[in-house]
């Protein structure tokens, strides 16, 4: 499948430059599309696009945005299985995983704007004033290969019920899913221009776009350098940034708790994804006197997560996304190892001769400060940590530069609440509370600033504007 055009105003037209990037499956090494490699050229044609659809799209009626939502929820699911295939080959997830979360996801999110707007008021009364939401313009999105088309469409979607037109840089890594999604939006009459695919590199299109005069916003996923990065390029022009980056969050195992349910579930949430996953729980924070119970369980637990190709049945692991993750998740074991960790499971051997698997691979006695501790792997591994009491706990969990998520799992509803207000994360999971796809979804610190989905999604990308009567 090789690709050279962009989809501009509506149309697909051929990418300025010749080169191209290859897009490799992870389970058989070999390359199966490419993509082309964009340029600050091709950047300036889909900021043009954009910019010229803004006008109609700011105005269009809110339950015409709705409308098109909609219809693209309903042509996505249509084409589910076709996409989730795609994202299987291109990033190793398991067909079911992909079908159910990497487009099922989507769906539901392109869904959840389209009733959003029926409801949401853009204008309210505060004594004098009229305060009114308007769309911000024009919007550049740059996201990561690990949820390639649920981190696309949490943008798009929003910026487009919000009123915005956009420029998208998918990840190179993972790009096919986002040029389904341009047809998705053709099929469904989305105006000419109002979305816009320029594919390539990060510092050449991503900084393009970041650095754009004409664009008004960067909407970023990714990791925390990149994020950084172009919250730099972008401060030049003043545009608003909004950042999900990375995390290193922790599930706190309170003393009360029901072991086995608690690691049932904290396992579940870190090797999602086979770990690539930037919420995943890596830190299992457990009582100092209950350790070997919970490494005993954990051992038994892991054992059950079976690696394996994405086609292949029973497979909960899939390969790591590209040979670079390999190494670097491979480098955090071996690091860990050195730092004197105990290794409970798992280990930096090569799983298969072909594709870029890793074991699941579980550590106990992980030290607070200790690399595996404080940094995000983004692969399947899992520092077990014991704590002495809930402040200490509490100080572990908040003790990394990231802030993203968490768990907190108790007999206790209460007290597992009380130990969530404590930890400094957009996001806790209490006893296993399940993803609400209309929840403000973002971190604290490092972890990045603003939220995608729901209303305060939308609102990330809505000016406001005071009117004095
Ligand atoms: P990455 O930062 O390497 O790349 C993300 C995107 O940024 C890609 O499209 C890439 O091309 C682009 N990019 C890279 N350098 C850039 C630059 N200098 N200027 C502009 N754009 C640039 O991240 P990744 O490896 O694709 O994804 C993994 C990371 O994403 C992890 O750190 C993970 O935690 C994070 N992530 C965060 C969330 C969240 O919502 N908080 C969700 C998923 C992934």
């Amino acid at each position: 499948m090789t690709q050279d055009s962009f989809f501009l105003g509506g149309e697909w037209v051929q990418a300025v430059g010749r080169a191209s990037i290859p897009v490799v499956n992870p389970e058989t090494e070999e390359q199966v599309a490419s993509v082309p490699a964009g340029t600050a050229e091709d950047v300036d044609a889909a900021v043009a696009a954009a910019r010229a659809a803004f006008p109609a799209w700011s105005v269009t009626p809110v339950a015409d945005r709705s409308a098109l939502l909609s219809a693209a929820a309903d042509a996505l699911e249509a084409r589910k299985e076709q996409i989730a295939r795609t994202i299987s080959t291109e990033m190793g997830t398991p067909f079911g995983f992909s079908v159910a979360v990497q487009v099922g996801n989507p769906v539901v999110v392109l869904r959840s704007f389209a009733e959003l707007l029926e409801t949401y008021s853009f204008e309210q009364q505060v004594k004098n004033s009229l305060v009114v939401r308007e769309p911000i313009g024009v919007v550049g999105a740059i996201t990561p290969w690990n949820y390639p088309l649920h981190q696309v469409v949490a943008k798009v979607a929003a910026a487009l019920a919000a009123g915005c037109t956009v420029v998208l840089k998918p990840s190179e890594v993972a790009p096919l899913s986002a040029f389904a999604l341009a047809e998705v939006f053709a099929d469904v009459g989305l105006p000419a221009g109002v979305f816009n695919l320029v594919t390539g590199l990060g510092p050449v299109v991503g900084e393009a776009i970041a650095a754009h005069p004409d664009v008004d916003m960067v909407s970023f996923t990714g990791s925390t350098a990149a994020g950084r990065r172009v919250s730099e390029v972008a401060s030049a022009t003043v545009k608003k940034v909004s950042l999900e980056l990375g995390g290193k969050s922790a599930f706190v195992v309170l003393d009360d708790a029901d072991l086995d349910r608690a690691v049932k579930v904290g396992l579940a949430n870190c090797f999602l994804n086979a770990g690539q996953t930037c919420t995943a729980w890596t830190r299992m924070l457990v009582p100092a006197a209950r350790q070997q119970e919970v490494v005993e369980l954990v051992k038994a637990g892991t054992a059950k997560y079976t690696v394996g190709g994405p086609f292949e049945d029973g497979t909960r692991i899939g390969p790591l996304a590209n040979a670079g993750q390999l190494k670097r998740v491979r480098s955090y074991i071996e690091t860990a190892i050195a730092e004197g960790a105990t290794l409970v499971t798992g280990g930096a051997e090569p799983v298969r001769d072909t594709g870029y698997y890793v074991a699941p691979t579980v550590f106990a006695d992980v030290r607070p400060g200790s690399t595996l501790e404080q940094q995000e792997v983004f692969g399947p591994v899992l520092a077990i940590i014991p704590y002495s009491d809930e402040d200490e706990a509490v100080a572990i969990a908040n003790g990394t530069p990231y802030g993203l998520a968490g768990g907190v799992f108790s007999a206790d509803q209460d007290r597992a609440l009380a130990l969530a207000r404590r930890l400094r994360t957009g996001m806790v999971d209490i006893n296993g509370g399940r993803f609400n796809p209309l929840a403000p979804f973002g971190g604290y610190k490092q972890s990045g600033n603003g939220r995608e989905l729901g209303q305060h999604g939308l609102e990330e990308f809505l000016e406001v504007k005071s009117l004095q009567l």
